[in-house]
Parts: C-alpha cells; structure tokens; sequence
C-alpha cells in the first residue's frame, strides 16, 4: 500500500472546513515520486469528525473504492497515517463544474459562466450513464452538486465524492446532500434523529442532476430569488402549486427542448420523476452527445 511518504506535494486543489473554519477535508496534487504520476490525495481529519461522520467516511471509501465507470472518478487506493484518512484519486485537471459556471474578473466581481447547450447535454449525458450504472450498483450518491463533479483535461466528465453514499435496495430516512440540491421529499427532517418525515429512493439523485442541468444552462440554481427583477420561484411556491412553471432568466435564451428535460426531472412527485435511462434517451441529450464528439 501507499504511504504518506510516497508522494511530493504539488498545490491546493480544494479544502472543507468545520463549522468553526477548521480544515476537515483537504485535497492537494501529488506527484508519485517513484513513477512521476499526478494523483489528487484526499486528506480528511478524523479528529475532526462525530461518530455519525466517521461511519459515513468508512462507508466513502469501501464504496467508492469498489465503483468502475468511466465518468466516475476512480479511487485507487486509500491508508490511515497520523488521525487523517487518505485517499489517492485520479486527477482532474479542470477541477469542479462550480469553477466553471462561478468565475471571478479582474476587479472580484462574480463572473458567470453558462455551458453552451451541447457541453451542458454532454455532461449531464455522462451524469446520467454514471447514475445507471450507481442504479444497478445500489448505490445512492446523495449529494450530486456542482462542487462534486469534475472535470478531466480532455473534458470528460467524471462524478466524485462519495462522501453521503449509501449502498441501498430499500428506501431511505437519513436526511443527506446540500439544501439547494435537495428532492422535495428529502427536506423536512428532525434536526436531533436526522430522520425525513418520508422515505425516499434512489431517485433523489434525479432530483439534483434536475437542479444541475438547470444551472449548468444559466448559471445560477434554480428555486433561488436573484437580486434582480428576475425572481425565479421559490422553492415552497414551487412545491405548493402543482401548475407552477420553474421559471428562467431571459439571458441566457434556454431552449424549449432542454427546459423540457429540466421539467421531467424536477418533479416533486418522486414517482414521475425520470430515470437516467429515459435522461439518455432524451432527443435534446442524444443530440448533445452527437454533436460534441
Ligand atoms: P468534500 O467531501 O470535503 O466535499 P471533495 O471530495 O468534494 O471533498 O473535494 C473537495 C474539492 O476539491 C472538490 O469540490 C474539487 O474542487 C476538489 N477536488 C477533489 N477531488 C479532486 C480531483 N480528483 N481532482 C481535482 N480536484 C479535486
Ligand atoms: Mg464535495
Ligand atoms: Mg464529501
């Protein structure tokens, strides 16, 4: 196995801090200094998770470890040194989908960054075959976001963290994954036993591939009110009107094929919700995949 030792730093590729702004989780480019490889090494401090984390970390590495996809991140290997769990992960040189769409110019302001249609059909396109495969693993992601999907030097897509999964073929209570993300059913949960007040499946995962086509063609999540006169629904008004549309900026134009699609996987009823088969199968995707190769 790997060591600590086995590797030379390079740079900061991306950190997660406590709520008390401690680093948790800290991802750096290594070179392997017997064959000159770039890996990115995932550091997380133990010492610095609960009980509940620690078991969720454990859970991260037996699954991650076992999953092989082309647009999933490999994990090639993991070791404990010094209270920090590491893992040794494929390098993707264009880092996360959220560097792409948030941007900042010269002057700090917050640049944004749309994909172009056939890019956003691509990757969700990729998304959508690593989530089958997940299906036929029973494997849940659970939090599928923008910071958790990346990008390799030849723009093939690849889903990383594994770090909310859970290997499931029943449905589900914990509440878990990133509020803006979150399916509908997955929301309310009781703050002290972390259990949702509905079950849920696999396809909360839909949900947030729904929220992520969404910001991949206009570069802001959905369900969010811009400080512009461009309010998009909120959530709850969202929920509570089952004739409610999801609304979209005027700029960038969004074609009607793809809003189609965002409104086949935003659909609070988990039951209509589609699955990545039908995502694959969507004309709009077809065409994206088409064109961009
Ligand atoms: P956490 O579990 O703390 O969210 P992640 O595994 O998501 O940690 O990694 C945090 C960030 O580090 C990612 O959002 C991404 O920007 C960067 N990162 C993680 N893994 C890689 C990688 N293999 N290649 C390039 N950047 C990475
Ligand atoms: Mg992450
Ligand atoms: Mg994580």
């Amino acid at each position: 196995g790997w060591c600590r030792h086995d590797f030379e730093y390079v740079k900061e590729l991306g950190r997660t801090l406590t709520r008390h702004g401690e680093p948790k989780v800290l991802v750096t480019l290594q070179r392997e200094k017997r064959t000159g490889h770039l890996i990115a090494l995932k550091a997380v401090d133990v010492s610095l998770l609960n009980w509940r984390d620690q078991d969720q970390l454990e859970r991260e590495v037996a699954i991650h470890q076992q999953l092989r996809h082309p647009h999933i991140l490999r994990l090639y290997g993991h070791f404990f040194e010094e209270g920090k769990q590491y893992m040794v992960l494929e390098y993707a040189q264009q880092g996360d989908l959220f560097g792409q769409l948030y941007d900042q110019d010269d002057n700090g302001d917050e640049l944004l960054r749309p994909c172009d249609e056939v890019t956003a059909a691509r990757y969700i396109g990729s998304l959508a075959q690593a989530l089958q495969y997940c299906l036929a693993e029973s494997v849940w992601h659970r939090d599928i976001k923008a910071e958790n999907v990346l990008v390799m030097e030849d723009g093939t897509l690849k889903l990383a963290d594994f770090g909310a999964t859970r290997r499931s073929r029943a449905r589900r209570q914990t509440y878990a994954g990133t509020a803006q993300y979150m399916a509908p059913e997955m929301r309310n949960a009781d703050s002290e036993t972390r259990l949702t007040a509905e079950t849920y499946t696999e396809s909360v995962d839909w949900w947030s591939m729904g929220v992520l086509l969404y910001e991949l063609l206009v570069a802001h999540v959905p369900f969010a009110i811009l400080k512009t006169d461009n309010a998009l629904n909120n959530i709850n008004d969202f929920l509570a009107d089952p004739d409610a549309v999801l609304l979209y900026p005027d700029s960038p134009r969004v074609s009607d094929a793809a809003k189609r699609l965002v409104s086949k996987l935003l659909r609070a009823d988990p039951e209509q919700r589609i699955s990545p088969a039908a995502v694959l199968s969507d004309p709009w995707i077809q065409q994206g995949f088409l064109d961009g190769h």
